[in-house]
């Protein structure tokens, strides 16, 4: 069967979406200029950032530099009371490892730069197949509703008082 062109942008579209989450363990999986390949291919009509519009969607751009990516994170990182500079998710991932901090506490700032990646290729997605881009309000919150229910499903049993009451405090 023979698509039309239409059909078959779309079905690459689709392949693209589901063939490139962003796999925060090994930065090679997400393509540098994730939609600067796609316009190559000719499957995105332009290389721009879909959710600000204002500059090239490379790996770096949505992860944090975009300014919607880059004040929910901030929102984030206040939430938790994570005091760190650097913004590139392998940095982040070494803070973290190198951290002076319970295990418990890694566990969930692990848990929020996950879900934030997760939720801003969720919101990049959505601004490409329904032309609506989300607040910084909306994804900050879906962040912070992933990692309490991520957090409280695999809660450890011993996890010190202080820790169990930082985390229920959020
Ligand atoms: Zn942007």
């Amino acid at each position: 069967m023979k698509m039309n062109s239409q059909n078959s942008g779309f079905a690459n579209r689709m392949v693209v979406c589901e063939v490139l989450p962003p796999k925060i363990e090994n930065e090679g999986l997400v393509p540098e200029k994730v939609k600067e390949r796609l316009h190559r291919f000719k499957i995105a009509q332009d290389d721009q950032c879909v959710m600000c519009g204002m500059s090239k969607e490379t790996r770096d751009h949505l992860f944090f530099d975009c300014h919607l990516s880059n004040l929910s994170f901030l929102r984030i990182k206040d939430w938790l009371d994570w005091k760190v500079s650097t913004t590139t998710i392998p940095k982040l991932l070494r803070w973290i490892a190198r951290a002076k901090l319970s295990p418990f506490r890694k566990q969930v700032l692990a848990a929020a730069l996950a879900a934030t990646v997760y939720q801003i290729w969720h919101c990049r997605n959505v601004a490409i197949w329904n032309q609506r881009v989300c607040t910084v309000m909306v994804l900050t919150k879906r962040i912070q509703s992933d990692v309490k229910n991520r957090i409280q499903g695999v809660m450890p049993k011993k996890v010190k008082l202080i820790d169990r009451e930082w985390f229920e405090n959020l």
